[in-house]
């Protein structure tokens, strides 16, 4: 791209409706914001639990202020690493049943970071087709062979394990799939992993805090004693925890290695302790406050029984993000557009973020929502239906 191409490019974008333009949030974040200057009842953003607004956290971050000042003032390596990194760090790693842990600024960040550390081009990275953008950059940053596998395909992957020659193997998948909010079968990817001698990298950023006991993440859900060599555990501290950054856990000498060859851990400044304060305290109400997970799970199966007779289906779910299966883009956005008249706000999803024909809206549920605001969301859908 040239400089004097870039208007003509943009125009190109808004030509065919693929313009992306960012609204302006005056609001915390949470079940009811006020987004360009009008009110909304909201099942758009990540903040599962209803964390994000917390009292609880925004005092610990003031509190933290107060103790550590605003800015890390220099990377991890150099003398950024607070003793509220390092103890949340400790406090990470046992809240997921694993040894250690090490901190990242963002999840995007991290997913680079970790798979450039252990696979270079002489490797092959193995995806599900349908895994988050940054692990599909971070394996094209790493240069190693990229093979994507169709979505939760365990025999086709175990066909390309076997005829993989790479000395450096590694599995890389989402536990909950973004877009569609459906689980990866990780029992058996870990099986698999473990009989080809690979890495098996599981990105946990819509699981943590939502799945298994007292929101300990997918791995809760999985019988691990001990931890094996091959486990490598992501999650982000943005989404259900209400805070920001993310951490990966693993054994003592993954976590060593990532310290001294992550190169977006080592070459970049720490993220301000507060947050690491903020999120100790969004690990108690995780762990302590089980409603939060109860109450979306009731929400998960209002929302599931209200919606059956509309001429849309949920995608199969049971998680927080219950996809609306509309199908065309003008539809999706149309009927985005009918719901944001009535005051909800809810992403349309379309090609190249979805399967061409698979335009969604992405319904996100939150422990912020009450019964009543599922029913308004539901009664709107019904308006539309008939539009
Ligand atoms: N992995 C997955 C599966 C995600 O959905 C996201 C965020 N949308 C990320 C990683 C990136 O995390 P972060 O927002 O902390 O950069």
């Amino acid at each position: 791209m040239l400089p004097d191409q870039l208007s003509s490019a943009l125009a190109e974008l808004d030509a065919q409706g693929l313009r992306r333009r960012r609204s302006v949030l005056d609001s915390p974040q949470g079940a009811r914001v006020s987004l360009d200057g009008r009110e909304f009842l909201s099942f758009s953003s990540n903040d599962y639990l209803g964390l994000a607004s917390h009292p609880a956290i925004a005092a610990a971050a003031r509190g933290a202020i107060d103790a550590a000042g605003v800015g890390a003032g220099a990377a991890h390596l150099l003398t950024g690493h607070h003793r509220l990194h390092h103890d949340l760090e400790r406090q990470l790693a046992g809240f997921v049943g694993l040894p250690a842990a090490l901190l990242f600024s963002t999840g995007y960040m991290a997913n680079l970071g970790v798979i450039t550390a252990l696979v270079d081009r002489h490797g092959e990275v193995f995806e599900d087709r349908l895994n988050h953008a940054s692990l599909v950059d971070a394996a094209v940053l790493s240069r190693a062979r990229l093979t994507r596998y169709p979505h939760r395909d365990l025999v086709w992957l175990d066909r390309k394990l076997a005829e993989s020659r790479a000395p450096v193997k590694l599995i890389a998948t989402d536990t909950v799939f973004s877009m569609d909010g459906d689980l990866a079968p990780v029992s058996e990817l870990l099986e698999l992993a473990g009989r080809h001698g690979a890495w098996l990298y599981l990105d946990d950023a819509h699981g943590f805090g939502v799945l298994g006991e007292e929101g300990r993440g997918v791995l809760s859900t999985l019988p691990l004693a001990p931890c094996p060599l091959n486990l490598i555990y992501l999650a982000t501290l943005g989404k259900a925890a209400g805070v920001a950054g993310a951490y990966v856990a693993g054994s003592e000498y993954l976590v060593e290695w990532l310290v001294n060859r992550a190169r977006t851990y080592i070459y970049t400044t720490a993220q301000p302790p507060l947050l690491a304060a903020a999120v100790a305290a969004s690990l108690r109400l995780i762990a302590g406050e089980p409603w939060r997970r109860e109450r979306l799970a009731a929400l998960i199966d209002r929302l599931r029984a209200g919606v059956v007779g509309l001429p849309w289906q949920l995608m199969s779910s049971d998680t927080p993000i219950q996809p609306l299966l509309v199908g065309g883009n003008v539809e999706a956005l149309r009927l985005a557009e009918g719901l944001k008249r009535r005051g909800i706000l809810i992403p349309a999803i379309r090609p190249p973020t979805v399967p061409a024909g698979t335009a969604r809206l992405r319904i996100s549920l939150s422990a912020a929502h009450t019964e009543d605001d599922v029913d308004a969301l539901l009664a709107a859908l019904r308006e539309l239906a008939h539009d």
